[in-house]
């Protein structure tokens, strides 16, 4: 199969699609490889790094876009990498389409075959694409909180730990999955106090026994969001309903509650964000406050650690790169559990059930 590599043109987007490792695998495998020239610079993996492994270096991102059948990326295409698209080519990458109606229309314009990484699910319902930048997202969100709680930084000036003789910070993280145990696991680790909060007692209870009584866990609902919200110094939002717009669990109103200068970040918001008040940010300029509240929402927090997410998507993808490229992305899809979940569109038509009811969409 012929496989194309362009590179990521996202705002700071710096990760790139695949490895030069995962590129000598393919072509290991008799697969051909073409990557767009300096796609993986930024990650610390050179032209020559792609070329040793097997891989041809093209100039013009059009011409990987027009020769491969398969599309291997990290974001979401942008509107000129979707009019490069065609009818017979399948995309694999993160798509979030739920939180995106007019990227949604450009890919159905295109005809092609979309799957998301992040409905892909594996054999216990599980997010495997997702999870390696879960935990990358999730470890981060607690150093960019602590960063943005410093005053120069338009936060109330509190460092996380504490020091002796004065009480560390209280941190709040909203939604206790992959990013939400990572980020539970840094905070603790520079000594705030955490309180965490999921709509699933068994997840509830994992937690608790996985962290040992240091992690006060809460069951989800609007009253104990309150109340939590009126102590945080920072609140993580990590929730997800897979494939479907992130509820709005903290409204503009619950934030007069809250202490000024306190940090939200809502790692949510590739999903739409969970805060009523968030808006999508780039690593550009990431914050902006509302109510007193400042408020972190970078879309793609992980492209700022590039080379460590991008190992650590290339380890999660390449599986199901190899399975699409060797049997074709129908077999695939069947053959391997879980991977069907992943396909967004098809021949000009969503697949996807929250994207089809994100937009009220036939499906
Ligand atoms: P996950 O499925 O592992 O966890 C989501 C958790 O949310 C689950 O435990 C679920 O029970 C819980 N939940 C659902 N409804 C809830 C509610 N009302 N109250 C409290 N908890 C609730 O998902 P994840 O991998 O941790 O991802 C979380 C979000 O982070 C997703 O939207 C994902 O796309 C996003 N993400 C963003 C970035 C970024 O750069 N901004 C990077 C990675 C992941």
């Amino acid at each position: 199969m012929r496989i194309g590599v362009p590179r990521e043109i996202k705002n700071r987007e710096y990760r790139v699609g695949m490895t030069p490792m995962g590129v000598r695998e393919l072509v290991e495998q008799g697969h051909q490889v073409q990557v767009e020239q300096g796609a993986g610079v930024a990650a610390g993996f050179g032209d020559q790094a792609y070329e040793q492994a097997g891989a041809v270096l093209v100039d013009d991102p059009r011409s990987v876009f027009s020769w491969a059948d398969l599309i291997v990326k990290v974001k979401e295409p942008q509107p000129n990498e979707c009019g490069w698209l065609s009818a017979d080519q399948v995309l694999f990458t993160y798509l979030h389409l739920a939180a995106d109606r007019a990227l949604t229309d450009a890919l159905l314009a295109s005809g092609c075959t979309a799957i998301g990484y992040e409905t892909v699910t594996d054999a216990h319902g599980g997010l495997p694409l997702l999870a390696p930048m879960s935990e990358v997202a999730g470890r981060m969100a607690v150093q960019a909180g602590a960063h943005c709680l410093e005053k120069a930084q338009g936060g109330r000036g509190v460092l996380l730990g504490g020091v002796p003789g004065v009480s560390p910070a209280r941190v709040l993280v909203i939604g206790g999955g992959v990013v939400g145990e990572n980020a539970v696991r840094v905070a603790l680790g520079m000594g705030a106090r955490v309180v965490l909060l999921d709509k699933s007692l068994p997840r509830l209870r994992q937690l608790d026994e996985r962290f040992n009584g240091a992690l006060t866990t809460l069951y989800s609902t609007t009253e104990n969001i309150e109340q939590q919200l009126a102590q945080a110094d920072l609140v993580i939002g990590a929730v997800l309903l897979p494939g479907a717009a992130a509820p709005k669990l903290v409204t503009r109103g619950m934030l007069a509650s809250m202490q000024p200068g306190a940090v939200l970040v809502d790692v949510a918001i590739d999903q739409g964000g969970c805060f009523e008040t968030s808006h999508p940010t780039t690593h550009d300029d990431p914050v902006f406050e509302e109510e007193g509240v400042v408020h972190y929402c970078v879309a793609n927090m992980p492209g700022a650690v590039a080379r460590t997410a991008t190992l650590a998507l290339t380890n999660a993808t390449l599986p199901y790169v190899e399975q699409l490229a060797a049997y074709g992305w129908r077999h695939a899809l069947q053959d391997v559990p879980g991977f069907a979940a992943g396909l967004n569109i098809h021949s000009r038509r969503v697949t996807c059930a929250g994207v089809a009811e994100a937009f009220d969409l036939p499906q």
